[in-house]
Order: structure tokens, then C-alpha cells, then sequence
């Protein structure tokens, strides 16, 4: 199947309020283009200089969302048009963000990153640093940034029972917290049991555009 019959097929599965964010890490420009011509409009990415370098090429109507592990010395380059920060997981890092996003006279959206996978390597708040990060002073005066919800990652196995078990734990972490409307979850491996757990934005590349 080509990228375009991928892409509608998936996106024809989808309820209504789930977006879909397409996934092009390491693809060229042509690959993502021929998602651009059959309508998307959201790419994620998880580099930033990767993401700049599609961004400079392709039609200034994408969104760009970044995905990745960020280093905090690189956010300058992508704050002038970064629609959404996927992966934001220290205050440090935040107010870096807001910093660049200051500089750029924009407020960013982001996404506050939260530790559900079993495995250790995965980045992300657990639920204690994330009610300090949201009570604290620092974070209050940052003003040039939103957080408008959440994002995590399951941990990569083929048990159903505990995938469904870390969706709904981030779940319920999202329907504590006022004022969020964006729960990422679920990739081309369990996007749909994150749908029924309650995801409103599921990041999809391989089922896309193949494997990488
Ligand atoms: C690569 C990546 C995805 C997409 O993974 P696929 O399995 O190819 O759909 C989703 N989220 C993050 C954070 C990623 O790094």
C-alpha cells in the first residue's frame, strides 16, 4: 500500500475528536509530501534539527510537532514555528521554552511528558514531580508557554492487559487536571487501545510510511 492509502485508512478508523499526528522521523521530504497531498497537515518529528530542515521545504500551512527527547540548548530552533512540544518533562526545560518563545513573541503549547511504561528508559514526570512542577512558583510565572495536556508511551510489549493497564493510569492523571484537552497516546503498535482508553491524539509513523 502506498503512503497515501495508509494514511486514509487510518485516518477513515478514527473517531472525530481523535487527531492524528503523522510520524516522519527519518523520511525524506517526498514521503511526507505525498501525505501533504492527500491532506495532512500535522507531522511529528524527533529531532530538531531534522524538523527545521522539513520545515524550511515543505508549505507553511504544516503543523509541527515535536516528539523527541529535547536538548534544551537546541529549542531556539524550532520556537519560531513549533505548533506543539510533545515531550516536555522538567521545569528546566520549560523555561527554556518559554524563554525562546518570549524572544519569538509567541506562546508555545506543550505537552507535559509522564513516566507510565514499565521500562526505565522512557522518559517522562512521574505523578509526584508532576504536581510539584505544577504547583510550583517558577512554573507559575511562565507565561509565554500553555500546557494543554499530557503524553506518554506504553511500554513496548505485546501484553494487551498491561498496556490497557498504563493508558488508563495516564488516563486518570489527565482527568485530575483542569483546563487540559490533549491526551497523546498510542502508536502504530497500540494506537487503537489507547483510543479506548481515552487518547484525543495518537502519533503514527510506521503504519504510515513504513518501517524505519
Ligand atoms: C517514533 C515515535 C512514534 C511513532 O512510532 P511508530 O511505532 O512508528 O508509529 C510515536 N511516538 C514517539 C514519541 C516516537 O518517538
Amino acid at each position: 500500500m502506498s503512503i497515501k492509502d495508509n494514511l486514509l485508512k487510518i485516518k477513515s478508523s478514527l473517531p472525530e475528536h481523535v487527531t492524528l499526528v503523522a510520524v516522519s522521523k527519518t523520511k525524506p521530504v517526498a514521503d511526507l509530501m505525498e501525505a501533504y497531498n492527500a491532506g495532512q497537515r500535522i507531522f511529528g518529528e524527533n529531532k530538531i534539527q531534522e524538523m527545521t530542515e522539513k520545515w524550511e521545504l515543505m508549505p507553511k500551512d504544516i503543523q509541527w510537532h515535536m516528539i523527541g527527547h529535547i536538548q534544551t540548548n537546541k529549542v531556539k530552533f524550532m520556537a519560531p514555528y513549533v505548533s506543539l512540544i510533545h515531550g516536555v518533562d522538567s521545569l528546566k526545560l520549560l523555561e527554556e521554552i518559554n524563554k525562546q518563545a518570549l524572544k519569538n513573541n509567541r506562546i508555545i503549547d506543550c505537552l507535559l511528558q509522564i513516566h507510565i511504561a514499565e521500562e526505565e528508559t522512557k522518559f517522562g514526570l512521574n505523578e509526584v514531580e508532576l504536581h510539584d512542577l505544577l504547583g510550583s512558583e517558577s512554573f507559575n510565572n511562565l507565561n509565554n508557554i500553555q500546557i494543554i495536556g499530557l503524553m506518554g508511551m506504553a511500554t513496548f510489549t505485546e501484553n494487551q492487559i498491561q498496556i490497557n493497564k498504563e493508558f488508563d493510569h495516564l488516563k486518570s492523571i489527565f482527568d485530575q487536571l483542569k483546563n487540559l484537552n490533549t491526551l497523546s497516546m498510542g502508536m502504530s503498535g497500540d494506537y487503537q487501545l489507547a483510543i479506548e482508553r481515552g487518547s484525543t491524539m495518537i502519533r503514527i509513523g510506521s503504519s504510515i510510511f513504513g518501517g524505519r
